[in-house]
């Protein structure tokens, strides 16, 4: 290890109360690059295969490189050794709160150390494979941005009022596709299907012309399989957070969703990124969602609320078109979860749901193309000069996001990236990335 320099420790100082005054820990060398958004303060989760390895294995993120578990599951306690045994983060899902926050506590004193434990092997990023850490049960989407629903109830209904009347009462959702979650990183094929274009008598079918993003924000359940559960119980039943990015073909969706809503506009593919926040990393990024504009019903009341200040960020072939405010999503993932479970539906391991695009009320706040270009009628300028209205065949879209962390810290979401491929590519290049 270097000598602990006094730039090394005040780089400490300026990231992060979690220090012990001077104190050097050892992954506080400038290789790991841990006093980023991905230092101790965060501590993601994921699943993937490090060097030649052949099996996947859990990972947690040490800044830019990847911490596998399994050589050190015996170190971190006898609670902990099966689920960090596995191969993905299931069991560990199934575990449940207290064996989560038994995990966190015992990684964040690993990585306090002052030498690395036997069996700790940081292993740059650029030589690990993540897969989809987890198998994905149920995939809801909720719908959970005034400013989004209220832009595309514009562009879609112009002739009537942008939000129906129960959306300020209910986090209005759906069920979505969990078989085509995949990894960041997967490329997604065009899809084809039936539209309806406007000057068109009869519907036409062939790839998608208005291929568009969702910038998202996922939450990634666990714990006891239970219904009704009240929004005090999130953090039992949420381990994390991830960002999603759920790709929607508009032309598809126009013409399909009245009177059931979204279908195969938007079940083609849903990416997720590789690493899972950990919802206790988020405290100090809680806020309280814009009031409602009526009382609320009992169940979706917060003592507490789960509203967060997440910040996000678009980069469409590397410019970035917008920064939607996380903050600024009329339901908390608090609402979202008392909703979608208040009927006795049950939450159980794996299942995933996403917030709804995340849209701010600025021009350069709108998480879609179909609201950046306004259905196509304001083409987004690219730093290449290039005009966009939708997504083009071989573009790449990257979605991040920061948070405010303890003591001035900063708490990071990692990426997720998707290159758009041609209807014509070979089918089976998709895939859970698994
Ligand atoms: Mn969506």
């Amino acid at each position: 290890m270097p000598d602990a320099g006094s730039a090394r420790s005040n780089r400490w100082c300026t990231t992060t109360s979690l220090r012990k005054g001077d104190r050097v820990s050892w992954i506080d060398d400038p290789a790991f690059s841990a006093a980023g958004p991905f230092g101790p303060q965060t501590l993601p989760y994921g699943a993937g295969r490090v060097r030649a390895e052949s099996a996947t294995g859990v990972l947690v993120r040490v800044g830019d490189h990847a911490l596998p578990l399994r050589p050190l599951a015996a170190h971190l306690g006898p609670r902990l050794s099966e689920p960090l045994a596995a191969g993905s983060l299931d069991p560990l899902l199934a575990a449940g709160r207290p064996v989560w926050a038994e995990l966190r506590e015992r990684l964040r004193e690993l990585v306090d150390r002052d030498s690395a434990p036997p069996g700790a092997d940081l292993v740059p990023l650029v030589e690990v494979r993540p897969v989809l850490p987890f198998a994905v049960a149920d995939y809801v989407d909720f719908y959970s941005s005034r400013h989004h629903a209220e832009n595309v109830g514009r562009i879609f209904r112009p002739d009537s009022d942008p939000l129906l009347p129960n959306w300020t009462h209910l986090p209005v959702g759906y069920h979505g596709r969990a078989g085509t979650v995949v990894a960041s990183g997967t490329p997604v094929r065009r899809p084809r299907g039936q539209r309806k274009p406007p000057d068109s008598p009869a519907p036409v079918f062939g790839p998608s012309e208005r291929l568009d993003i969702e910038a998202e924000v996922g939450f990634v359940c666990g714990g006891p399989v239970r219904g009704e559960v009240r929004t005090s119980e999130l953090a039992d039943h949420v381990l994390g957070v991830a960002l999603v990015n759920d790709w929607s073909a508009r032309d598809i969706q126009a013409w399909e969703y009245q009177p059931l809503g979204p279908f195969l506009g938007k079940s083609f593919a849903t990416s997720l990124a590789h690493w899972i926040t950990p919802l206790d990393a988020l405290e100090a990024a809680r806020v309280a969602p814009p009031p409602a504009p009526h009382p609320l019903l009992d169940y979706l009341a917060e003592d507490e609320p789960w509203g967060l200040d997440l910040r996000l960020e678009v980069r469409w072939n590397g410019t970035v078109v917008s920064r939607p405010p996380f903050a600024s999503m009329a339901w908390s993932p608090a609402q979202q979860l008392a909703h979608l479970t208040v009927n006795g539906a049950t939450v159980r391991p794996g299942d995933l749901f996403a917030s709804g695009t995340v849209s701010g009320p600025g021009r350069d706040q709108r998480g879609s193309f179909l609201e950046l270009s306004w259905g196509g009628r304001e083409p987004v300028t690219l730093d290449d000069g290039s005009a966009r209205a939708f997504l083009l065949d071989g573009d790449d879209v990257e979605i991040t996001a920061t948070a405010p962390g303890p003591g001035g810290s900063v708490v990071g979401l990692a990426e997720v990236a998707g290159r758009v491929l041609p209807a014509d590519a070979a089918p089976g290049v998709r895939g859970s990335g698994r």
